[in-house]
């Protein structure tokens, strides 16, 4: 088994994060439980996620901070080769850098990209 690419790794965390918020937030907690959905582990939860944010290089995580504070969405699929955050069309080079275990950024809005 290959280890996981670094922009894996930041799905994964985007993901984590997602639901780290929605588990504090008090509102949509009560009405989830009201469904018959009760929200446990918030403390595995960001035990999960510091786990995580430690096996990614550092420099990667300030910038995906950074990116998620000015878009919202840091992290973001490429469909039918278009970045799902500007929808901007991604050089097919992209793909092969991919492949190469590189990290690869929308030239447009800087968004990191994955293909899922
Ligand atoms: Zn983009």
């Amino acid at each position: 088994m290959t280890a996981p690419k670094d922009a894996q790794l930041l799905v994964a965390l985007q993901d984590l994060e997602q639901m780290i918020k929605e588990a504090e937030d008090a509102s949509k907690r009560a009405a989830l439980e009201k469904m018959g959905f009760p929200v446990t582990g918030l403390e595995e939860l960001r035990k999960a996620h510091e786990k995580l944010e430690a096996r990614i290089p550092r420099a990667l995580v300030s910038r995906y901070r950074r990116l998620t504070q000015r878009l919202g969405r840091a992290v973001v699929p490429v469909v039918d080769g278009v970045c799902t955050g500007c929808f901007t069309n991604i050089p097919s080079s992209f793909t092969s850098a991919v492949n190469q275990d590189k990290v690869v950024y929308c030239e447009t809005c800087g968004r990191i990209l994955f293909w899922p």
